[in-house]
């Protein structure tokens, strides 16, 4: 009876039991390393695609675990947005994003038309002590607001329209800049930009990575491009591997645009070299 009472599980509860298990210890650790400093930006360029110029970075997560391992944060955000630690990761987060903007500047590598991008999930924006801690913040370094934009994707879906509408509003009138991620890729995208003032679009990679010669695969992006010039926004492309993707990108007016071909997110301490690497191409 014992035995028969195990194998009605096996063929579904040890990977489950496993799973549980992971997520309990990634928890456990996540919560660790907010305490000590595991957690670290790394910063990636957005550029103007015509000319080159870096116009700004995106700041990414990541976490330098003990054993040695980076984990990547589409596996430890979900975790963190479903324990609440997304909070003190947020906070962290947006305060080293703008401390390092900060010191950017005053080394002349952030000019004033540059600025630095924060992600920001949707759990955050219910946080009402969110907009307030980046105004202290900006007071406590000195980062002009429009030196920091955010970046949200479609999981601001969680909140009412009342919060996300205050955030925006919120965050707008300390003049800051939102951006929406993973543009084209959710189910509502399109009802967003009707209902909340976006400064730029960010076309998501999937888009990008289909682009070859034939017409087809441009007409998405095209029509991006068209709409965020229809809505006076900014278009941004996400994920440019190589030269026919800036190739067309630029044929069909793309103005902006990241990806492995400029550079990979490299830690702050790199990022004067990698200008300097931009700068000579
Ligand atoms: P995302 O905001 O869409 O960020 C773009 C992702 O694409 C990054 O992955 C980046 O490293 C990667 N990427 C950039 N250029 C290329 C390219 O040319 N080719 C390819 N294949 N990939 C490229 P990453 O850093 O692993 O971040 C994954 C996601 O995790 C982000 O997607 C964002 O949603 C989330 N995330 C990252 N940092 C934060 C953060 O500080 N807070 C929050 N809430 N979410 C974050
Ligand atoms: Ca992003
Ligand atoms: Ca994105
Ligand atoms: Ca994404």
């Amino acid at each position: 009876a014992k035995n028969s009472g195990r194998s009605a599980h096996v063929a579904f509860a040890p990977h489950m039991r496993e799973d549980a298990a992971k997520r309990v210890q990634l928890e456990l650790d996540l919560r660790r390393a907010l305490e000590r400093d595991e957690i670290v930006l790394y910063y990636q360029p957005k550029v103007a695609l015509r000319s080159g110029q870096v116009i700004g970075f995106e700041a990414l997560v990541r976490w330098k675990h003990p054993d040695g391992e980076m984990i990547s944060p589409a596996e430890f955000i979900p975790v963190a947005e479903e324990t609440g630690l997304i909070r003190d990761l947020g906070m962290l987060t947006l305060r080293q994003a703008i401390r390092q903007a900060e010191q950017w500047r005053r080394d002349g590598i952030l000019t004033d038309e540059m600025n630095v991008a924060v992600n920001i999930s949707g759990r955050q924006i219910g946080d009402k002590g969110l907009v307030g801690f980046i105004r202290d913040q900006l007071q406590e370094s000195g980062l002009p607001p429009h030196s920091l934009r955010l970046e949200v994707t479609e999981s601001l879906l969680i909140n009412s329209d009342t919060t996300t509408g205050e955030f925006f509003r919120e965050i707008k009138a300390l003049g800051i800049g939102i951006d929406m991620d993973d543009f084209g890729t959710g189910y509502s995208s399109l009802s967003y930009l009707h209902r909340f003032p976006f400064d730029a679009l960010k076309v998501d990679r999937s888009f990008v990575q289909r682009i070859d010669q034939t017409e087809e695969s441009l007409s998405l992006p095209r029509s991006i491009v068209a709409l965020g010039k229809a809505l006076g926004m900014r278009v941004l492309a996400e994920g440019i591997e190589n030269m026919e993707q800036l190739t067309q990108l630029i044929r069909i007016e793309c103005g902006y645009g990241q990806g492995y071909l400029f550079s990979k997110p490299v830690p702050a301490e790199e990022v004067p070299e990698m200008m300097r690497h931009l700068d000579s191409k």
